[in-house]
């Protein structure tokens, strides 16, 4: 074992392709969703989830995650 390990290395899942990427490897992106029935009477029931989903690198790249990334840092600049 002549390898030095840095910490406890996690491995996450491609959520697009299923490989496993170490997590500083791996790309993170929020998934905001909202879920509502549209119901104008009081049974009206909405879901508000957030999860983070994790892509390897190249899968980040097709689907230009890097980008929306990008666009997202910018607006938090733009408002703070
Ligand atoms: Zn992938």
């Amino acid at each position: 074992m002549g390898k030095r390990r840095r910490g406890r290395e996690r491995q996450e899942n491609c959520v697009s392709c299923g490989r496993t990427v170490p997590r500083d490897k791996a790309v993170d992106f929020n998934k905001r969703s909202f879920f509502s029935t549209d119901l104008r009477t009081g049974d009206n029931v909405s879901l508000f989830t957030e999860t983070d989903v994790y892509y390897c690198i190249s899968c980040a790249k097709h689907r230009k995650i890097f980008e929306k990334k990008k666009k997202l840092a910018q607006m938090r600049r733009g408002v703070f």
